[in-house]
């Protein structure tokens, strides 16, 4: 049977958006539908953390992004007898390697408007008030039935389907994926987006008492807080501004701080839950559809965000003609990571909730910047005696590189849809013309010290650990492939036939 498009993607949250982008950029044939009739105006997630922000570098709109949030806003702690001011993020400044150095306080909003505007400029957008009702997956596709705002049904086929919608996931319980893991209805959190007078912008306030937690975060550019409250499971009222207040008023112990204009009101009850399957047949699951966890540590949209950017590129290559086991590597990449950051996210709300302290420093593993894909089938690692980071790693960025574009960062380079070979040394001159004649266009070289780009501060060589000719293939999302220092092209090239 025909299919409509290539890629159906189910919601258009930060995870279907960011996949959309992906898809776009590359110009693979899709539709992005969202359920809902227009885009959410909740804060939501609002910590970015700095791997989303080198996606976002990629995209084009980091930038766009940083203008919009705030990074290092001090957490103020208030106890009886005053308060204490801390930055979780404290010496967490721009390297040479790594520009986004700590989380940017962001609402979630903005990121998806940023999104949706890229997308726009990319020819996409997204179809409000379609939700997926149906689904059949078959070897070749998969068969759906689309319902309209206004009841309309319209059957459509896609070569493949993402999942991109949400924790319910509508696109998870017709493939017959379980969601495993817990409920805690004893944990329970009121949230939603305030006008508040009386309090500072500057700093993130936070109560701690024995009715329970507070927390005002201001929300930058905007004239709003995100209201977020522990809230007793046995009451029953909904939220409302004045429950709101009343918390503000028991908690703080202060009759000066207002709330008004409320533009979302929300409980949140706890749910750490993942998948078993990211894959059945032709469809995909990914960000809150595969995976819920505890906002504890921010990490919820930007693992969403990570799932699409791994999948966009696989899926583009596929649709373009490579062998479609390429795909699998996204569930064999992307599943550990959702375990690992649930054991995270979990860990760190218990530990929030036994200490009462949201103050706790934040490391590399909390900004994502620490997760690899050492382990996956894509992963090549030639070398035996490695003194930086190693095939599966994040590939760092280096400023004060320079050639006949001027001065520039290797981020610079790596940003498009293209894989790029990063080589360090002369032995690669050859090797090198023979990948680009070959995969012209799909491979962008970067080749140090053989005088085509020179590395003036040193930083790319330091930030590689390279003290050999050593050769690097950078994937299209950011991640070193292969690592080798033998000048052969032949497995290098082999490399680079199956996956574009
Ligand atoms: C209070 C709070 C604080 C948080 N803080 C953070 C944080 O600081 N950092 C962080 O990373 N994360 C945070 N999160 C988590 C974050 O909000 C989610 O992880 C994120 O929204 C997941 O994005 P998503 O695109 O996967 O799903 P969603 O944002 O849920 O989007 C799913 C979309 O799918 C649509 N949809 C649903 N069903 C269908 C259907 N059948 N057909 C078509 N469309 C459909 C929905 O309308 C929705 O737009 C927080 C969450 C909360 C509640």
């Amino acid at each position: 049977m025909p299919v409509d498009t290539s890629v159906l993607i189910a919601g258009a949250g930060p995870t279907g958006l960011t996949l959309a982008c992906e898809l776009a950029r590359r110009q693979v044939p899709f539709r992005l539908i969202d359920g809902a009739p227009a885009p959410f105006n909740g804060s939501r997630g609002k910590g970015l953390q700095p791997r989303s922000l080198e996606v976002f570098d990629d995209l084009g709109i980091a930038s766009q992004a940083v203008a919009g949030g705030r990074f290092h806003m001090p957490m103020r702690i208030y106890a009886a007898d005053g308060y204490r001011d801390v930055d979780v993020h404290e010496g967490r400044e721009p390297r040479p390697d790594v520009p986004y150095a700590s989380s940017l306080i962001i609402p979630q909003w903005r990121v998806e408007d940023l999104l949706r505007q890229k997308l726009g400029e990319l020819g996409g957008r997204v179809e409000y008030a379609v939700s997926l009702r149906e689904l059949s997956n078959d070897g070749d596709g998969v068969s759906v039935v689309l319902e309209h705002a206004d009841g309309r049904k319209e059957t459509a086929r896609a070569a493949w389907l993402a999942g991109c919608d949400g924790g319910r996931s509508t696109v998870r319980k017709l493939a017959g994926v379980s969601f495993d893991g817990e409920t805690l209805d004893q944990h329970q959190m009121l949230v939603g987006d305030v006008r508040v007078s009386g309090l500072d912008r500057e700093h993130w306030h936070i109560w701690r008492t024995d009715k329970g937690f507070l927390a005002l975060a201001p929300l930058p550019a905007t004239d709003q807080f995100q209201f977020q409250a522990s809230v007793d499971p046995a009451l029953s009222e909904e939220p409302s501004l004045a429950l709101f207040q009343r918390i503000v008023e028991e908690r703080s112990g202060r009759s000066d701080i207002h709330l008004d204009e409320p533009t979302w009101m929300s409980r949140w009850r706890a749910n750490m839950r993942m998948v078993d399957r990211y894959r059945v047949g032709r469809i995909f699951l990914a960000g809150d559809a595969a995976h819920v966890h505890s906002p504890a540590g921010a990490q919820g949209m930007n693992t969403g965000i990570q799932d699409a950017y791994n999948l966009g590129w696989k899926l583009a290559a596929v649709v373009g003609g490579i062998d479609d086991t390429l795909l699998d590597t996204y569930e064999d990449e992307r599943m550990p990571v959702a375990r690992w950051v649930l054991g995270l996210s979990t860990k760190l709300h218990f530990s929030i909730l036994a200490t009462q302290r949201a103050d706790q420093p934040r490391d590399e593993q909390t900004l994502q910047l620490g997760i690899n894909y050492r382990h996956g089938r894509l992963t090549r690692e030639y070398r035996t005696d490695v003194h930086g980071p190693q095939a599966g790693d994040r590939a760092p960025d280096a400023p004060a590189l320079r050639d006949d574009r001027g001065e520039h960062r290797l981020f610079d380079r790596f940003r498009g849809t293209h894989m790029t070979l990063l080589a360090f040394g002369t032995s690669w001159a050859g090797l090198l013309d023979d990948i680009e004649r070959e995969f012209h266009g799909r491979v962008q070289v970067v080749s140090i010290a053989d005088g085509r780009t020179q590395d003036s501060g040193g930083h790319a060589a330091r930030a590689y650990g390279v003290t050999r000719d050593t050769l690097f293939v950078i994937r299209p999302d950011g991640y070193i492939g292969l690592a080798t220092e033998v000048a052969d092209i032949s497995p290098i090239a082999a490399y680079l036939r199956q996956l574009i």
